[in-house]
């Protein structure tokens, strides 16, 4: 594999080597997560997205600089047309050794099989309950059964290790914990909790509202059985996991709130209108959308991104500081930056 010259990486001021970008591909959603959209919602028109090869392009300039695995998200990256054939300009990306994608599932009956042929190594599916009931009152739509069924797909397709995601939020999702865990080990999911961060739309977040992952826990072991601390740290990822002491699975925490994993972050961002950023609660962005569609020379415009991803870098705070007395919300929601 191509190593960038230690110099080349994206160190920033407090040592930290950046090998993962995040992509955004679209704001649009079929869902309307309390925790992440507001209800009405107004869309970038499409002509402030990124192309597909305006992304392809931002891509091989971060690869160039050590950037090795993406994750394509949003928004809901099934809604954008054609998503796997993004992936497979992706995947071809000298440098790149792992593209995973974060979805909703309720597309990925039909797409998971394409994704799968494009290069697609890992998905990540977002469920919060199996009750068609809870699940409506989370996402203010229906679809439950229709993410059952992309999970199954995406089995079928040959996708292994398949994580689900769930924002645990104190007050209502508690009952969906014990029923969530007993479905990932009887089908072999890797379950992960993730503490409900500041980036609602509507703001109504507050840390009454924070479940901790070591509430969860509490809970799993209560109803299950014992948990123990993984041996293997899988040092790229934000969750703290934990195998079942009888052999059934593992169940992982990302506990930003609680247990802010910023010491080890590696990641940074794109947003589906070509924002760099250097944290989910950065305030500031790096308009990489200018640069691609600055009419200059393509060798001017890789130098221009490369300056653009070092400046980004280098201004990285070490933490995102929530909790603390200058924390400040960002401007933009989870579903506009992408998760
Ligand atoms: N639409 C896709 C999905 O839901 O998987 C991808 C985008 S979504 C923004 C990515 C992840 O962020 C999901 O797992 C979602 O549950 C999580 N998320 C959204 N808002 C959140 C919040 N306020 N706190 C914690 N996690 C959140
Ligand atoms: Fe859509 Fe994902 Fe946000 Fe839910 S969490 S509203 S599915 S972008």
């Amino acid at each position: 594999m191509i190593q960038p010259a230690k110099e080349d990486r994206l160190v920033d001021a407090f040592g930290r080597v950046h090998t993962d970008l995040r992509i955004s591909v679209t704001d649009r959603c079929n869902l309307r997560c309390t925790y992440c959209m507001p209800l009405e919602v107004v869309f970038r028109p499409r002509d402030e997205l990124l192309s597909y090869e305006e992304i392809t392009g931002a891509v091989r300039v971060a690869a160039r600089f050590g950037i090795r695995t993406l994750r394509l998200t949003g928004g809901e990256p099934l809604v954008r047309s054609d998503i796997d054939e993004l992936v497979r300009q992706l995947a071809v990306v000298p440098g790149i050794d792992d593209i995973a994608l974060t979805t909703n599932g309720l597309l990925l009956a039909e797409q998971a099989e394409p994704l799968r042929r494009a290069g697609l190594h890992r998905l990540n599916v977002s469920l919060d309950s199996l009750r068609d009931q809870m699940f409506e009152a989370i996402a203010r739509r229906r679809g439950l059964d229709r993410v059952l069924n992309g999970l199954s797909a995406a089995k079928a397709a040959g996708f292994r290790r398949i994580r689900i995601n769930a924002v645990s939020i104190r007050g209502l999702t508690e009952d969906e914990i014990v029923p969530l865990a007993l479905f990932c080990r009887r089908e072999g999911f890797h379950l992960r909790f993730i503490e409900f961060m500041p980036l609602d739309a509507e703001a109504g977040w507050s840390d009454r509202q924070v479940l901790s992952g070591a509430d969860v826990r509490d809970i799993l072991t209560r109803n299950i059985g014992p948990l123990v601390a993984a041996s293997r740290r899988d040092a790229g990822q934000p969750a703290i996991d934990y195998d079942w002491v009888d052999g059934e699975g593992r169940v992982g925490f990302i506990d930003p709130v609680t247990n802010p994993f910023c010491d080890r972050c590696d990641r940074l961002r794109l947003t589906a209108d070509g924002q760099f950023r250097n944290c989910l609660f950065s305030s500031v962005e790096w308009d990489a959308r200018g640069v691609l569609r600055s009419g200059d020379e393509p060798d001017e415009i890789d130098a221009r991104l490369a300056e653009m991803l070092r400046e980004c870098v280098a201004a990285k705070k070490q933490a995102h500081g929530i909790g603390s007395s200058t924390f400040a919300r960002p401007q933009r929601a989870m579903y506009e930056i992408g998760g």
